[in-house]
């Protein structure tokens, strides 16, 4: 089969593979119709290079139709229509009974960051192949994939229930907004585009959200977020106080996540690449000497006292320095982790399933490209070129 392969640092491939089998009696094997890129791959296309092997199949927001499935796999049959939550989970473990299935007690034994295994994201979490590729082993199948309905609407419908959608619910439900209260959310990316409409959707009264990227900030408006835009403002802490009564919101959302200081990502920054993810734009990292944890420290000086910091941006360094006299003093409530998708599902399913599309879902992918385009798709995802917010890869076409 065809499959997106990792080969080095900013260097993805779409080569034959083996085709994937049923290798454990709880496996199932998907035909992949839709498999989205995510801000979280473009870590591994660059800052967690370390951690990958050229050749590791890439991808982790795959949806399709059930091949075949294990003698363990009982809720599913072959034709069924699934899409496959990035958590590898078992269901049924401490972590899992207790809505935790980030940190599945069963398949985080192979991952290098003990947390539960991922799909498509390497030795850090499991090296479990990934499904930006025509056909995916499904580990835990007996438990992971959520039947959807073959009911003629577009992938994109049910697609981001896999990663986007619970993710933003997560960071929404971490977040605690009071109600009427008010929610900034840093980065317009696909996450922050859903957090910002969850938190409209769940009553807050305010919810502003920050990027740099001209086409997402639009994105966000046309969908009742109040928008600032980065690059327009000295002094954000500021701007967004004279938004918030004076004290700043009850809760910051981070979907920015790690910027890229001192790793292979800055070196190619320094080499003049024109955008990072998790980077401010060149120009205002040279202006305000960002380092990696621009997004957070941010997200610290924006919050109101007493507030909450819910991150969903992923961070990645293992000894970073916060300022703790900050966060004590201001009373702060971090809370952070992976999605745990499968606890979300049954919040998310009837809002995507509804005609209404109270969430916008069908306004989010802005491409839909050929498995064999994904190259340039990652690149272009990366770079925030050609207005694109939400990248979808066809392996159909
Ligand atoms: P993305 O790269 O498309 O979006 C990030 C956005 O942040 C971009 O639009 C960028 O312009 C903006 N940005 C960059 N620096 C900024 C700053 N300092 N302030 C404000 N905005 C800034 O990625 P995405 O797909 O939306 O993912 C966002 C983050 O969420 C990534 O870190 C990703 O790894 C993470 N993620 C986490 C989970 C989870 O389970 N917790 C799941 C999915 C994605
Ligand atoms: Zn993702
Ligand atoms: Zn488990």
């Amino acid at each position: 089969m065809r499959a997106l392969t990792w080969q080095g640092v900013q260097d993805v491939r779409v080569d034959s593979v083996p085709d994937p089998r049923i290798l454990e009696p709880t496996d199932a094997i998907v035909r992949i119709t839709s498999t989205a890129i995510c801000g979280s791959d473009l870590h591994l296309y660059g800052v967690l290079a370390a951690y990958l092997t050229p050749g590791d199949v890439l991808g982790h927001e795959p949806m399709g139709v059930v091949e075949e499935v294990g003698p363990g796999v009982t809720h599913l049959r072959p034709g069924d229509r699934v899409v496959v939550p990035f958590n590898v989970s078992c269901g049924s473990c401490w972590m899992c009974a207790r809505g935790l299935q980030s940190q599945c007690e069963v398949t985080q034994v192979r991952s290098r960051s003990k947390g539960a295994a991922l799909l498509g994201y390497t030795s850090l979490y499991g090296q479990v192949p990934g499904g930006q590729a025509e056909y995916l082993r499904v580990p835990q199948a007996q438990y992971g994939p959520v039947r959807v309905p073959d009911d003629g609407w577009p992938d994109e419908r049910y697609l981001y229930l896999s990663d986007v959608l619970p993710t933003a619910w997560q960071a929404v439900e971490y977040a605690d907004v009071p109600p009427g209260g008010s929610v900034v959310v840093l980065g317009l990316g696909p996450v922050g585009q859903m957090a910002a409409r969850v938190a409209l959707y769940r009553g807050a009264a305010t919810v502003i959200g920050v990027d740099l990227v001209a086409e997402r900030l639009a994105m966000a408006a046309r969908h009742g977020v109040d928008v600032l835009d980065l690059g327009a403002v000295d002094d954000l802490p500021a701007a967004i106080r004279d938004r918030t009564s004076g004290r700043g919101p009850d809760a910051v959302i981070d979907a920015v996540g790690m910027e890229a200081h001192g790793s292979p990502v800055s070196e190619l920054l320094q080499r003049g690449a024109a955008y990072v993810p998790g980077v401010v734009a060149r120009p205002l990292i040279e202006k305000a000497g960002v380092d990696r944890l621009a997004a957070l420290l941010s997200a610290i000086a924006i919050v109101r006292r007493g507030g909450t910091i819910s991150l969903s941006g992923v961070y990645g360094g293992a000894r970073d320095a916060l300022p703790m006299m900050e966060l004590f003093d201001k009373q702060v409530t971090l809370r952070m982790g992976q999605a745990n998708v499968r606890r979300w599902v049954d919040d998310l399913l009837p809002l995507v399933a509804d005609e209404s599309d109270p969430l916008g879902v069908l306004d989010l992918r802005t491409h839909r490209v050929a498995l064999e385009d994904a190259p340039a798709a990652y690149e272009m995802f990366q770079k925030k070129q050609d207005g694109c917010v939400k990248v979808v890869l066809d392996p159909t076409l």
